[in-house]
């Protein structure tokens, strides 16, 4: 018999919501009938037809503050030519349940509604609210999903706790021992258009002031300053939860000192791993660029777009500032397309201890470090608010299986989405009774 979290994640794969344009409303409807049946109380809102986020929840005696159980369900594009299978086929192939978003993240969406529909079925009273909330519209953004949600609905969104996306474990990052990353911070993005404007002119005579010319010398300033090794607290626990596996480390372990972990990090090669790198640097990607029409035309504006990442507690305004120094170029304007500042959630509550335990007594030989991530997810808009929100996914895989995530032939084992259903509804069962 085909387990029941297998069966609904097979189903959840084949509602095709790539966003753009989501159509997340298909999935809320999914969730809705299953919430219908468990008499499970729901509602939904809707940002902009078919842009459907929902919110079911099972009330407590509100001893403590209500937790979140966060699952965006939309998903980005998989093209069909480039998978092996049908990205929304959810066929069951060799132990592996496969589809796009089968870890990014409808997988955790099924292991929160399990735990949720466990927490139901067994009848017992909870200390807490317990919410289980799919939002839309989170991989461009989040401004039709839960930005929409906590900006028009603030007082739905009140919370002590979120689990949601962002870490997961690992079997195969340290011999013989389970990484189970607990993602505590996010870095913020900070994106900024470069535009120059300078003379036309006949491609046969050049001129000095060619805005093109002019905007990759500006750019080759910028990405030529070698941006310093900065230590945030995340990082620093997660190198000391390490350095008991990576003796690379030792010398950090045994003083403690950010210089040094800046020196070995360097001297072993570890900042040449990208990974790596963004952890402990903010970094420059330049991903755009737009000029000319015409091969012997000088042209007469040029533009870039790079997209900076800055850690947890750096100054946006300052680093702006950097960039217009480096490119020392006054001509060349600046403009923010986005700017957020990295965030963080600490660690120092009871609900982390919980976490802890669980991750203890169901892997083995666990490690549990604190886990910086470079890229976003929606918990930044409840960290925002002071709310602690946790990336925590229970299933452990091989590193290499991370490039399925917005990538290809994403896929599920059948074993990690039991398991980390088992470890889902046991987790939520300590936090809420
Ligand atoms: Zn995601």
């Amino acid at each position: 018999m085909i387990p029941e979290s297998v069966e609904i994640l097979s189903k959840y794969l084949k509602i095709n919501t790539t966003n753009p344009p989501g159509n997340e409303v298909k999935a809320a409807r999914f969730f809705a009938a299953i919430f219908e049946k468990e008499n499970i109380p729901y509602r939904t809102y809707e940002s902009q037809p078919g842009r459907v986020s929902l919110k079911a929840t099972l009330t407590g005696s509100g001893q403590k503050g209500p937790i979140i159980l966060l699952n965006h369900m939309d998903v980005v594009l998989a093209n069909p030519g480039e998978y092996a299978l049908d990205p929304f086929g959810g066929e069951i192939v060799d132990g592996y349940i496969c589809g796009r978003g089968a870890l990014d993240m409808k997988g955790i969406g099924v292991m929160q509604l399990m735990a949720i529909l466990a927490m139901k079925g067994e009848a017992v009273s909870l200390n807490r609210d317990l919410v289980f909330l799919a939002v839309a519209d989170e991989e461009t953004g989040g401004s039709l999903g839960m930005k929409y949600l906590m900006e028009n609905y603030p007082e739905d969104f009140k919370a002590v706790l979120v689990l949601n996306e962002g870490g997961q474990g690992f079997s195969n990052m340290v011999p013989d021992k389970t990484v189970m990353l607990l993602a505590t911070g996010e870095k913020g993005p900070c994106w900024l258009k470069l535009s120059g404007k300078g003379p036309s002119g006949h491609g046969s005579t050049p001129h000095s002031r060619n805005a093109l010319v002019r905007m990759t010398k500006a750019l080759n300033r910028v990405l030529a300053v070698e941006l310093p090794v900065i230590i945030t607290p995340i990082v620093e626990e997660y190198f000391k939860k390490l350095s008991s596996e990576w003796s690379f480390l030792d010398p950090f372990k045994k003083d403690g000192q950010h210089k040094t972990l800046a020196r070995v990090l360097k001297k072993s090669g570890m900042l040449e791993v990208p990974q790596i790198n963004a952890m402990v640097r903010n970094t420059i990607s330049l991903n755009l660029l737009k000029a000319g029409h015409k091969i012997n035309v000088i042209p007469d504006y040029a533009e870039a777009q790079l997209d900076i990442r800055l850690l947890p507690g750096q100054d946006t305004r300052a680093f702006i500032d950097f960039i217009k120094e480096a490119l020392a170029d006054i001509e060349i304007e600046i403009e923010v397309l986005l700017a957020s500042p990295g965030n963080v959630s600490d660690t120092d509550n009871d609900d982390y201890l919980i976490i802890q335990d669980v991750v203890n007594d169901h892997f083995k030989n666990p490690l549990m470090p604190l886990y910086l991530m470079s890229g976003i997810t929606d918990s930044r808009f409840f960290r925002e608010k002071g709310i602690t929100a946790y990336g925590f996914f229970p299933v452990v895989v091989p590193v290499e299986h991370l490039s399925m995530i917005h990538g290809l032939d994403e896929k599920i084992s059948i074993d990690n989405l039991i398991k980390g259903t088992a470890v889902y509804i046991d987790l939520v069962r300590k936090l809420c009774t």
